[in-house]
C-alpha cells in the first residue's frame, strides 16, 4: 500500500461523518460508459436527442428506442464493481454516512449501500407522464413490444424515466438533502467523476470549503483537483478497495 493511500486511510479512520459523491467513471468498470471522453456515450449518441427534455417531450420514441436498443440490454447485464462494493463495505462498518452520486443507474443499491442521493435521478424507474404511476423498466420493455413510446395501460400517458433530462432542475428537496450532506461531512470522497456538472460538483466544493479533507479518485485529471487534499488518477476499483481493506480501517 502507498503512502497517499495509507494517510487517506488513517484520515478516514479519523474523520467523524464521510460522505461519498460519485460519478460515471465509478460505474465504468461494470461496463456502464461515461458520457465524456474516450469511448463516452456523447461521441456515439447526441445527447440534444436521447437526453434532453425539449427533444423528449417533441419526440419521445428517440429515448425509448435508445433505451430498447442500449439502456436496457446494459442495465440487466451489468453488475457492482469492487469499487461500489466497496464504498458499501465503507458503510456497513461505519465508516460513510452516505453515497451522493449523479449516477442513474442503481449499481451502489445494488452493491448494498442503503444511504444514497441520487442527484440525477435513476433509470430503474419509469413513469407515466399524465397520472404519474410507476414501472419498471421490464413493464416498459414489455409496453414496446406493442408500440414505441411506451404508453400507460391506466390512462394512454406517455411513460419517462425518472431521470433527470438536460433541461430540467434538479429535485430541489434531492439538492437540499446533498447540500446538507456536503455542509455535515468532515471527510470527502469523490470518485470517478468530471466534476464539471453543476450543481452536483458543488458537493465536493461546498465540502471543501466547509473544512472537509476533500479526496479525489478519478482517472484524468478534474478542474477541482488544485483544491483537493488527495487526489489520484486511477481506477476507482483498483483504489477503493485498498483503502477499505486498510489496517487502518479494520
Ligand atoms: P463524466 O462522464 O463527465 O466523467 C466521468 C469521469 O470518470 C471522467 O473524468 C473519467 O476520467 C473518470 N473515469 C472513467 N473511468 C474511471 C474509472 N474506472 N475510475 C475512476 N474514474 C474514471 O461523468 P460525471 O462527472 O458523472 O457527469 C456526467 C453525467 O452523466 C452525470 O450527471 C450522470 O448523471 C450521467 N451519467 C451517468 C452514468 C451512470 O449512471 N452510470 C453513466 C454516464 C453518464
Amino acid at each position: 500500500m502507498t503512502s497517499i493511500l495509507k494517510d487517506i486511510a488513517a484520515d478516514l479512520k479519523n474523520s467523524r461523518y464521510a460522505v461519498a459523491f460519485t460519478g460515471a467513471g465509478i460505474s465504468a468498470e461494470s461496463g456502464i460508459p461515461t458520457y465524456r471522453g474516450e469511448g463516452g456515450l456523447w461521441t456515439k449518441y447526441d445527447p440534444t436527442l436521447y437526453a434532453s427534455i425539449n427533444y423528449f417531450l417533441q419526440d419521445p420514441s428517440y429515448y425509448w428506442n435508445f433505451f430498447r436498443e442500449v439502456r436496457y440490454p446494459m442495465l440487466k447485464k451489468v453488475k457492482p464493481n469492487p469499487a461500489h462494493l466497496a464504498l458499501a463495505k465503507m458503510e456497513q462498518v461505519g465508516k460513510l454516512r452516505t453515497v451522493v452520486t449523479q449516477n442513474i443507474d442503481g449499481l451502489h443499491q445494488e452493491a448494498g449501500s442503503s444511504s444514497v442521493i441520487e442527484l440525477h435521478g435513476t433509470t430503474r424507474v419509469i413513469s407515466c407522464v399524465k397520472c404519474s404511476l410507476p414501472y419498471t423498466i421490464d413493464q416498459a420493455f414489455t409496453f414496446m413490444q406493442e408500440e414505441c413510446p411506451p404508453i400507460c395501460p391506466e390512462c394512454r400517458g406517455v411513460l419517462r424515466p425518472a431521470v433527470v433530462f438536460f433541461g430540467e432542475p434538479l429535485n430541489p428537496q434531492i439538492l437540499h438533502m446533498a447540500y446538507e450532506e456536503a455542509a455535515n461531512c468532515d471527510f470527502l470522497l469523490a470518485v470517478g467523476s468530471s466534476l464539471v456538472v453543476y450543481p452536483a460538483a458543488d458537493i465536493p466544493l461546498r465540502a471543501k470549503q466547509g473544512g472537509a479533507t476533500l479526496v479525489i479518485i478519478n482517472k484524468d485529471p478534474t478542474p477541482l483537483d488544485d483544491l483537493a487534499d488527495y487526489v489520484i488518477h486511477e481506477e476507482a476499483g483498483k483504489v477503493l478497495p485498498l483503502v477499505v481493506m486498510s489496517p487502518e480501517n479494520m
